[in-house]
This record gives structure tokens, sequence and C-alpha cells, in this order.
């Protein structure tokens, strides 16, 4: 065998916009090989970019690579991934790619701590504030003392003295060694007994994590009954085979009890990925996934492009969470990409959830995924009894949301000492403001929206591009002077109607909006797990995955608000979303129940929630969506045409309608028997959304039979039809969540 000649070219995918990657020139005696970070020329300036193929020939008119970085190369899994993921949403390469490396903000491996020392003789001149930073790193406190801005603090003086002491050749500047990972995860740091359901999943989740082979597998069991115990066997037996895992969680900010949960399992927290932990961290986190030394990661779906070395189990869990989808910049859905990324890396993808996805149903039920169950609650606790409240006929006063039955309801469960949960999925204390005297509704001037009315905020804000203003005491509109009047309710207004009807009740409001961030949230969370709230009123926020053992009543305020938009995926929705409330109920030893106000206590949703016929409810959607050729039986896409001036909006999606009608044979009513695979073309129509921040849009529908290449046929039709200019833009969503 004869070794391969080195590579005297190669081309290099660049971590912006592009999808080409450009070829360079090799330099005599720089050995490189696809993976590696290179800085090369680009224009008049230098870049650092990612070695994608490398060839043995020619190359002599090339630019040549300026040097290569020490840093772990990108495996070829997740080179494949990132081809893979661009192809399908139809974004170039290097957008893709950026989202992998972040260069250079987290590629940069090791993250170097800086230290100050004293190094030459004191300052010539000196200062007060110079003689604090001398006494400072004369004392015991120097120790802590790991960067400028510490020392700035510690001496109480601007970072400029500092700088001036560095210039002056007082005080130097050393890298530190970075701060030690934490000891691995330990596989058998408790022993826990599962019970005989639970531990018949875990032993078939523990069996395909131990492969090194790509495996699909749905974990579907009811709120509560241990599903987190469970695949935590298969967490094990990845860290038993020596290989990584990667956990997914919908809203990685409130999951401080999940990381307490794994390390009351494993001795230690995961690693945490997201946009809230701190740079610095993150970059060490990044060279330990790279080296292998990181074993376990908890993150957002931004952790789905971490350089893991050896990745051996992804869990996707409450895989159904709409949260997965990302809509800006590159479209994708974080639990389609894991399970793509694991068919690269050959790893066991495990799904979790108690409402899986239709997609995810279905791909079970064909027998593409395995299917396990967990039916029942875990040690015999009951789930909890729901009943309806008929609106129409148990209506509270108007102006009141909170009807008769629900409010004796709450008055029995504090007086028993438990706790009660509001569900409502409006943030703020009113969706609408309008003019009695004229009528005048407050929309957002930039976006086709209500503003919707927080009052303790004392302002009024729209919740598309969060603009934000004082809330005027006369119409703008006609004049009148309180004339305006709040419409429907929000959290904060169901918080003060419970405030009049139980005035001693500790009451607390909770949605993603509140002052204090993400750590506020988190001793919210803490405070009811603690038992120091009776009412909690809540957004979707506190539907997820929490436990709080002393809380037996749920309470959905409207069910019937996701059901009226029209789109064919509502019912699923509404059902997951109520589904997950109700299941916040009795999880510890009293049992729970919930209430569901609702208009239509006969529909579908309803009658699936109440009877607990969870099966029929999947077939029906599943046969519908069957009947319409909707995902998962046929294939989407939109195409959302966006520009500050609605006529070039309009113009140029109906053009490229014209050029999409056209490449599918025609007119669809006229179309030849002979014409692309029965591709279908709908609108354009004004995107569901009509504008945001001072963008109008309109949507384009792709509708495929799964045998059809959906992207293809997109990419033609991007290349052939009209070119957007100036303000114009078109953005492809493949599989739309929202199927209006
Ligand atoms: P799910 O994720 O299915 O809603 P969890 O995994 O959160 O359920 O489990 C619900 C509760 O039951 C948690 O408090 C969990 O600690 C407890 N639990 C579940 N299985 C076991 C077990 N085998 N041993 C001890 N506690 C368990
Ligand atoms: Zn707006």
């Amino acid at each position: 065998m004869t070794a391969e000649p080195p590579p005297t070219v190669v081309d290099v995918l660049i971590p912006v916009a592009v999808d080409t990657a450009y070829s360079y020139r090799v330099p005599k005696g720089l050995a490189l090989a696809p993976g590696d970070f290179v800085v090369v020329p680009l224009g008049t300036r230098q870049t650092l970019g990612v070695v994608w193929e490398a060839r043995s020939a020619g190359g002599d008119n090339l630019k040549q690579v300026v040097s290569r970085e020490d840093w772990p190369p990108v495996r070829e899994p997740l080179r494949r991934f990132v081809d893979w993921l661009a192809a399908w949403t139809l974004s170039p390469r290097g957008m893709v790619l950026r989202m992998a490396v972040r260069a250079p903000e987290f590629a940069g491996a090791e993250p170097v701590r800086i230290g100050l020392r004293r190094a030459g003789p004191p300052p010539t001149r000196m200062t007060p504030a110079r003689l604090r930073v001398m006494t400072v790193l004369d004392s015991a406190e120097a120790e802590a003392v790991t960067s400028k801005k510490a020392l700035a603090e510690a001496a109480n003086c601007s970072a400029g003295v500092i700088d001036g002491l560095v210039d002056e050749g007082t005080l130097e500047t050393v890298a530190l060694p970075p701060d030690p990972l934490p000891p691995p995860p330990d596989p058998d740091a408790t022993a826990v007994v599962l019970d005989p359901a639970q531990a018949e999943a875990a032993a078939a989740l523990a069996a395909r994590a131990a492969e090194r082979r790509f495996t699909v597998s749905l974990l579907e069991g009811v709120t509560g009954s241990g599903k987190t115990e469970t695949y935590f066997e298969a967490v094990a037996s990845a860290l038993r085979s020596g290989r990584q895992t990667l956990i997914l969680l919908p809203e990685i900010a409130l999951t401080a009890q999940f990381l307490d949960r794994f390390a009351e399992r494993f001795g230690v927290r995961p690693a945490e990925w997201h946009s809230g932990v701190s740079v610095r961290r993150r970059a060490r986190a990044w060279s330990g996934i790279a080296s292998g030394e990181i074993k376990v990661v908890a993150g957002a779906r931004s952790s789905l492009f971490l350089p893991f070395a050896d990745l051996g189990l992804i869990v996707v869990d409450e895989e159904h969470e709409a949260a997965y989808k990302q809509d800006d910049g590159v479209s994708y859905h974080a639990r389609d990409m894991a399970v793509m990324r694991g068919r690269f890396e050959e790893a066991a993808v495990v799904l979790a959830s108690a409402t899986p996805s239709l997609e995810t149903r279905v791909n079970a039920e064909t027998g593409r995924y395995g299917h396990l169950r967990l039916a029942s609650r875990y040690a015999g606790r009951s789930m909890p009894a729901l009943a309806a409240v008929d609106m129409r006929r148990d209506a509270p006063p108007r102006g009141r949301w909170i009807s008769p039955p629900l409010a004796a309801a709450i008055a029995d469960t504090v007086a028993d000492g438990k706790q009660a949960l509001l569900f409502l999925n409006r943030r703020g204390y009113a969706p609408l403001t309008l003019c009695r005297s004229c009528g005048h509704r407050f929309t957002c001037g930039q976006c086709s929206a209500w503003m919707v009315d927080h009052r303790f905020r004392g302002a009024l804000v729209c919740h598309l591009c969060g603009y934000m203003e004082r809330k005027p005491d006369h119409c703008p509109h006609c004049g009148e002077v309180d004339a305006l009047v709040a419409c429907g309710p929000g959290v904060e207004r169901i918080a003060e109607e419970v405030a009049t009807l139980f005035p001693d009740a500790r009451r607390l409001v909770l949605s993603s909006d509140m002052p204090g961030g993400t750590e506020r949230l988190r001793q919210e969370l803490d405070g009811i797990a603690r038992g120091e709230v009776d009412v909690v009123v809540g957004t979707q926020l506190v539907a997820k995955g929490h436990n709080f053992p002393n809380l037996t009543l749920a309470a959905i305020v409207d069910a019937d608000v996701g059901l009226a938009n029209g789109d064919p995926r509502a019912a699923e929705r509404t059902f997951q979303l109520l589904q997950q409330v109700t299941g916040r109920a009795g999880r510890g030893e009293a049992p729970g129940r919930a209430l569901i106000q609702t208009y239509q206590p006969d529909h579908p949703v309803m009658r699936a929630l109440l009877t607990g016929d969870v099966e029929r409810f999947y077939r029906t959607e599943i046969d519908a969506r069957q009947r319409a050729g909707l995902p998962p039986f046929g294939r989407l896409a939109g195409l959302i045409v966006s520009a500050t001036d609605r006529h070039a909006a309009e113009t140029h999606a109906r053009a490229l309608a014209r050029a999409a009608y056209a490449a599918t044979g025609g007119d669809p009513l006229a179309r030849a028997a002979d014409a692309a695979p029965s591709i279908e073309v709908f609108g354009p129509a004004e995107a569901p959304i009509a504008m945001i921040r001072g963008r109008y849009r309109f949507r384009l529908l792709v509708k495929a039979p799964r045998s059809a290449d959906l992207q293809g046929f997109l990419r033609r039709i991007l290349a052939e039809g009209p070119k957007p200019t100036g303000s114009l833009r078109v953005a492809v969503d493949v599989e739309p969540q929202s199927f209006l």
C-alpha cells in the first residue's frame, strides 16, 4: 500500500452566509486534513475556516492557506451533518457551519484565563488607585484575581488603571490553566429501583445505547410515569461504554430542577449549554466536549451542533414541544435534526414525551422507531381526575373568567393547604385595549398585532417586536378621556381576579416576561415546590416538566384559545398543551384533579382529555392528516416573501407563485397528466402574521408527496424564478409548524 500524497489543495468552508467552499493552496510543510481549522485570506482580510475537502493536484494559481489552528478538528459526522442540514433547509453551508463553530468565540478551544502578577518595580508615579491595585496583588486575595475585571473590582478602580500599570511594566499578564472540569457522571452513583414497566423500557433503551448503531426509540409515558428516571438508564449505559450523551431540553433556562435530578442520580451535574451560560464557561465546555472529557451535556437546540468526540446517545425530552422549532435564520426542527445527527454519529436516539407529536407517533406505529410505553404513574399514583366546566352554563359574571365551579375548587384546595395552578397562555393583563367611545383599537405600528396591556409594567407591549409604550389616559384617535377598556384576560388579570375572590391566598404570576429573568424564575419555581404559594397563575412556562408535590389542582382558564385559528395542527397542539398542564396536578402523595373551562366540551380535544381515550384522538388526527396528504404523510414547505413595501412583497410572491405553478406542470386545475409528481402550490396569501417589524409578509405553501424531491423543487423555483431585490427577502421554511 502506498501512502496518499499529502493534499496540495483544500476547499475551505468559511462560517458566513455562503454555500461554496473556496479552494486554497497548501503551503509546503503544512499537513492538512478535512476538519482542520485554518486561517485563510479572503479579499483584503484573513478569516477562520474549516477544511471541507482536500485534494492532491494542481492549485498553483490559488491563494495560500495562512496557518492551521491547533484546535480539535471538526469530525466527519459533524461535517456531513452540516452538509445535510444545509441541503435540507436550503441554507448556505457556511451559515450552518457557523452554528457549529461560532468562530472565534468557542472554537478557541483552550479558553485562557488571564491572571495578573507583579513583574517590574513599583510605578514611578503612585496614585491612590494604583496603590490599591498593588495592595490587592500583594495580599492573600491575589489568588482569586483571574481577570482584569476581577482585579479592577477588587481594587475599586477602572480597567484603565491596570492597563497603565501593564504598559509601564509593573504588572504582567499571565495565562492561567483553565478551570478544572468536574469529574464525569458516575453511572453507579446511586442505586435506583425501577418499577417493572420502567425496568423493561430502561433495559431496552440501555441495550440500544450500548450499541454503536443508529436507532430511534419513542419513550411514551403519561406525566409522572418516570420517563426521566427511565432514560437515565440509557445515559448510564452510554457512560459505561465510554460514549457521550446529549440531552436536549425545550426550556433550558428553567431546568435547574432537571440538573439537580441528574446530579442526584449521577453524582454531578451535566455540562450545560445554552445562551444563558457565560461565554467563558461555554468555551471551556466546547473544548471538553471536543476532547471527549465531558461525557454528558444538557442543552438547548443549539447544542445539536457541538463537536462531540464520540456521541453515543441523544435524548430529546418533551419531543413534541414547539420550542424545538427554530425560525430565525436557518429554520429547523431540533427533534428532526437530532435524529439526523444520531444517524451520522451512529448513536441511539430517544424521544421522550407524554404526548408525542403525530410525526413521531406515526414513525413508531410503522415500526421505523422503537416504541416503549409507561402506561401509569410511578408508585401507584393516580392520574388527576378530569372534569370540564361547561362555560355556556356555568359562565362567571361579565368581566370575570373564574367560573363558580372553579372558584369552589380553588377554595377547597387552598383550605386543604394544597396548591392550585391556573393556566392561561396569555402574557400580560389584557390582549386588547379599545376605546369605548370611537372603537379605536391599539395596534403596533410595525406589526399586525394588538398592543397587549401589561398593567404591572404600566405599558402597552407588542408581543411580536417588543415595542413598548406608556398606556395613555385618553384615546389617541378621538381624544376621549377615561374611555379605554381592557378586553379579554391575560395572566395578570386572572391574578387580579384571584385576589378579589381569595384576598388571603398567596398568589404568584409566572410568565416568561417577568422581571428578574431566569434567576428569579428559578427562585419562584423553587418557592412553589416548597409550598410558599397557594395559587399560581401562569403561561405555558409552568406547564413543562416541573414537579410540584403539593399541587393538587390544575385548571385551564380558557381551553378554547388555541382551537380557533383553523390550523390543522391546532387540535394536536392544544391536546398536548392541556395534557401537560393537567399532568402537573397530583404528582405528590395527594391525588390531583384538573378542571377545564371550555365553551365546547364536545370538541374532540376535550373528549380525548376527559375520557382519556388518547388512542382514539391520535387515530382520528392521523387519519385526517393522511386523507389531506399533510405531514407526516406528505411534505410541506413555506416560502415567505417579505419586504418593507406591501406591494413589492405581494408582486414578488405572485411572480414566485407563477414560477412554482409552471414548475408543477402548469395551472393546478388544468395540469397535464405527466406533470411533476403532484407537487401542489398554494397561495400566495398574506402570511398568518401579515407584518412583523415593518416588513409585510406573503406566503406560498408547497405540498409534496413523500416520494417527491421537495428540496429539489424549491431549489429549482428559487433559481429559475424572479430574484429578490431591494428590501425583498425570501425565507424557506421546510416543515413549517403551522399549516395555515
Ligand atoms: P415524567 O418525566 O414521566 O413526568 P418523572 O421522571 O418526572 O416523570 O417522575 C415523576 C416522579 O416520580 C419524580 O418525582 C420521580 O423522582 C419519581 N420517580 C419515578 N420513578 C421513580 C423510581 N423508579 N424511583 C423513585 N422515584 C421515582
Ligand atoms: Zn410590533
